[in-house]
């Protein structure tokens, strides 16, 4: 049986995302910002919690894990490189492991940058990613505690991902990044068709997530460092495309 989700949201932007296997019953947390409104979303749904998959220690993934796990007795995984600064960690992970959720099956991918021991959950035969403050809808993160070169670096191994792949992010940051990627990327019409999809969305009230990874990597100026046209675009033609990533980051960070 396919995999349910159930999005929403956490604390001022934060998305929290419960991902449930019929079959067994079990229901993972993706991260998990704060208590309440992941025990609302398991009330609702009737789901009870076997799983938190953390991505990475920033307190606004991880702040509601202690609560939760003394709830439920669930099972808390983590990036084994941040499992000293998450609280409770049963089960840690790296690169090319398996995390099982029920019979759901999630490969980890290393995704440093944002943090530098952040991870990602890939559910390849539900075509689901959660991708935490890595890459967002028309964003990625922001390069913290890593470089921009390992950061691109991340952001292309997310993009070699299936296109039809749904991804999952941590933040609701999509009209803002929408903004400014049309600075970035001023002749691009799948973008201009994506700001006007998510202008509506955003009137209704919606969500502006999932997206999928062919459509994201056709708009998201993140993913297309290393399209030549885009380069040129920004004055930085022939440049290694982890340049021009860093060129990109840097501008929206002062945008
Ligand atoms: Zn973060």
């Amino acid at each position: 049986m396919p995999a349910e989700t159930r999005l929403f949201l956490c604390l001022k932007d934060n998305y929290g995302v419960l991902l449930h296997d019929p079959e067994s019953g079990a229901t993972a947390s993706i991260d998990a910002p704060e208590a309440a409104p992941i025990e609302a979303a398991l009330a609702e749904t009737g789901w009870k919690l076997t799983d938190i998959l953390v991505t990475h220690h920033h307190a606004d993934h991880t702040g509601g894990i202690v609560a939760l796990k003394e709830k439920y007795k669930c099972r808390v995984v983590a990036p084994a490189a941040e499992a000293d600064t998450i609280p409770a960690v049963d089960l840690t992970v790296r690169e090319g492991d398996k995390v099982l959720v029920g019979k759901l099956s999630a490969n980890v991918i290393e995704t440093p940058g944002h943090t530098l021991g952040h991870i990602a959950y890939w559910f390849h035969a539900d075509k689901l990613a959660f991708v935490g403050d890595t890459l967002f809808s028309i964003g990625c993160g922001r390069v913290i505690e890593g470089t921009p070169g390992m950061m691109w670096r991340s952001l292309v191994k997310l993009r070699d991902l299936p296109n039809d792949t749904e991804i999952y992010c941590g933040h609701e940051y999509t009209a803002a990044n929408i903004k400014f990627a049309l600075t970035i990327d001023r002749n691009n019409p799948v973008l201009e068709a994506r700001a006007a999809q998510v202008g509506q969305l955003i009137a209704e009230g919606a969500p502006t997530i999932p997206v999928t990874i062919g459509d994201e990597k056709l708009a998201n100026p993140f993913l297309r460092a290393d399209v030549p046209d885009l380069a040129v675009d920004i004055g930085m033609a022939g440049k290694p495309a982890a340049q021009v990533f860093a060129e990109i980051r840097a501008r929206k960070n002062k945008f």
